[in-house]
């Protein structure tokens, strides 16, 4: 008899001997095990910000790779810092003409318009004016005069950001679009569509913190995610779960400067140009669009704790933690149900708000 056979047999006789549970235990096992075979990882810089991807899937190299084209691609379109993109096209002709954009491009800009009047202007993706005046695009920061910032305030409106028939024109000389707070959100959605068309069913990939998670770990297990401790990058507050969802984070900590004791971070309300100081340290939500995700968590931020309540309760479609500046941890009722929250160590306190 060769090895193989001899193997063979002495596992029959494994099986043989053992019982029902103990066979299915052992068959899950060798299942779990031939999924980890699978597990395939790769981390990737794009859209100015790190990716990570987390595979599960036989062909799961070819697939990320496939990925990662999907997002140069939407990157070219859609990335101010790209010479050529629709984007940069379409800021540069701001004041002299219309033209056309590529079918992503004009759903992204339409989905931004709309989600920005959702969020009653808090979401503006015409922003991008004031956000270079704080030296953000440019990593030169200082802070603007309140005469600079008048005479941009004019320049952000996203009313002026006008589609039509496949074309988009910026109609006030000096404007500018940027969907800084937008495009990893959309393309998260589109990678995951990507991802569940090649077959995949257990994945997790993260486009600089704009996290989804397609079905569950190889355990079947709903995949876990940290959330950040605002006040140490090397800290968390809990563990989110998720399945075929997205979880964003927005925060004043994650990009900001300091002028004369003083910190100026990224997230502008679009109200006063300056950089929103609503009481909040950070908001994450919990969806399964990437897209209004992504567009939310900045827009919440910019609204305040009790504005956001009222949105999350007249909209839906969502779900949100808040970390106040107070110390308060605080989620929607469907946020608690997929959320283990470990903040007590750190002083955080806890509380749920229902809908009702
Ligand atoms: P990040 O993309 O840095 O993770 P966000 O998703 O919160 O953070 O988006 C913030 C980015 O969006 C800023 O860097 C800026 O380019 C742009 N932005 C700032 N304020 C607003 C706003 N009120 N509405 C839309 N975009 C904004
Ligand atoms: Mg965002």
């Amino acid at each position: 008899m060769n090895l193989k056979k001899i193997l063979a047999l002495s596992l029959a006789s494994v099986f043989l001997l053992t019982g029902c549970a103990e066979r299915r235990e052992a068959a899950q096992q060798m299942l779990e095990n031939k999924k980890m075979e699978n597990r395939h990882e790769a981390t990737t810089f794009a859209m100015d910000t790190i990716m990570t991807f987390t595979v599960i899937h036989e062909d799961g190299d070819e697939i990320i790779i496939d990925a990662e084209q999907e997002i140069r691609r939407l990157e070219n379109l859609l990335s101010v810092t790209v010479e050529n993109s629709d984007i940069s096209r379409l800021n540069a002709a701001a004041g002299k003409e219309a033209l056309d954009m590529h079918v992503d491009t004009q759903v992204l800009l339409q989905a931004g318009k709309t989600l920005g009047e959702k969020t009653n202007g808090m979401f503006d993706i015409a922003i991008s004016p004031i956000v270079k005046a704080w030296g953000f695009t440019e990593e030169e920061h200082h802070v603007p005069t309140q005469a600079e910032l008048d005479a941009l305030l004019p320049l952000s409106d996203p009313a002026d950001v006008i589609l039509k028939e496949g074309t988009a024109y910026l109609q006030k000389e000096g404007m500018a679009v940027d969907l800084g707070g937008i495009a990893k959100g959309y393309a998260s959605d589109k990678v995951a569509e990507l991802l569940k068309e090649k077959g995949v069913e257990s994945a997790i990939f993260s486009l600089g913190g704009n996290v989804y998670g397609i079905g569950t770990k190889p355990d079947g297990e709903k995949w876990e995610v940290a959330l950040a401790n605002p006040l140490d990058a090397n800290d968390y507050c809990g563990l989110i779960s998720i399945e075929n969802q997205a979880t964003v984070t927005s925060g004043g900590y994650q990009r900001y400067f300091e002028e004369n004791g003083k910190k100026y971070h990224h997230i502008i309300d679009p109200a006063t140009g300056y950089p929103a100081e609503s009481g909040l340290l950070q908001v994450t939500i919990i969806s399964e669009s990437g897209m209004e995700a992504d567009v939310y968590s900045t827009a919440l931020y910019v609204m305040g704790l009790e504005k956001a309540l009222e949105f999350w309760k007249a909209n839906g479609g969502f779900e949100a933690i808040f970390v106040t500046e107070a110390g308060e941890v605080i989620a929607t009722e469907g946020a608690d149900a997929c959320f283990e929250f470990e903040g007590r160590d750190n002083d955080f306190t806890y509380r749920v708000v229902k809908r009702g």
